[in-house]
């Protein structure tokens, strides 16, 4: 049995890890690739792991999520994706350990931020050549399940597998999408066909993640509970619909609106209960609270 197994054994919930990207940037990080920092600010990474497992996630994210040479690239790293990889999952390691808590270590994979062809330019097997890439240093540097999230093309959530199953024939998958664009995906893919597409390619747990806030992610909730009644959901939305305010991102769900959401998603079906951008530890800790951890 995995690690995820027995820890979705032990708890009907799972307290997930709240944002990352957010939590940053609050402390500056301003239009660099996130997962430099691992390697620059290291102590930054693992405040914010720490403050999340303080206040109980128990399936934290490695801070590594856009650090594939496709987003690299563009910051000059392209020849940087083992190291910031390992790196991101040293830093996740450590603080869990020190933690002494009981957690399942995932590693966070991502979009390309390209058009896969026909589309766009980004043929599907140099898409699956560059998630190996990434996934050999994840799985390298001893992570206990993969974390596929905030996907709109179902293509490209393919290549992401497929790059992962190069390396690991059995590395546990979880993968979640963002249905934003009134209930599907951006690129236009709806709740049900996501789910039976993700179980089809192995997923151990698929739901949403990221978008407009809770209510949309409990319509997906919803739909994908309808298609796949066995499925382990998973539900990390945003902290409501993201607001420009004086030109800043604000996401306006306080905690105990996320606390409220949290039992609703449990409720209809999600195992797997966290928050995407502009989640806080706050947030968290009352959603852990909500659902009795
Ligand atoms: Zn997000």
């Amino acid at each position: 049995m995995s690690k995820l197994q027995m820890l979705l054994e032990k708890s009907n919930v799972v307290i997930a890890d709240g944002a990352m990207g957010t939590m940053l940037q609050a402390v500056g990080l301003a239009g660099e690739a996130p997962a430099l920092w691992n390697v620059e600010h290291p102590e930054r990474v693992r405040a914010v792991h720490r403050a999340y497992l303080e206040v109980g996630t128990r399936l934290p994210i490695a801070n590594t999520f856009t650090a594939s040479r496709f987003h690299l690239s563009k910051h000059g790293a392209a020849e940087r994706v083992a190291e910031l990889n390992r790196a991101g999952v040293a830093l996740l390691r450590d603080e869990v350990q020190a933690a002494g808590v009981d957690a399942v270590i995932a590693a966070d994979m991502g979009p390309s931020g390209e058009l896969l062809a026909p589309l766009g330019a980004l043929a599907f097997d140099d898409a699956v050549a560059g998630f190996e890439e990434q996934a050999r240093a994840l799985i390298d540097g001893g992570v206990d399940v993969i974390w596929i999230e905030t996907m709109s093309d179902l293509e490209e959530v393919r290549a992401i597998i497929e790059g992962v199953r190069r390396v690991s024939k059995d590395i546990p998958i979880l993968a979640s999408m963002t249905f934003d664009t009134r209930g599907r995906t951006m690129m236009g893919v709806k709740p049900e066909t996501a789910a039976r597409s993700l179980l089809e390619w192995g997923a151990v747990a698929i739901g949403g993640n990221c978008g407009n806030g809770p209510e949309e992610i409990l319509a997906v909730i919803q739909k994908m509970r309808a298609v796949a009644p066995n499925a382990i959901l998973i539900a990390k939305s945003n902290a409501g619909k993201p607001e420009m305010v004086d030109g800043k991102t604000i996401f306006p769900a306080t905690p105990e609106v996320m606390a409220q959401s949290a039992r609703a998603l449990r409720d209809a079906g999600a195992r797997i209960i966290g928050g995407c951008c502009g989640t806080t530890p706050a947030h968290i800790r009352a959603m852990a609270e909500a659902v009795g951890r």
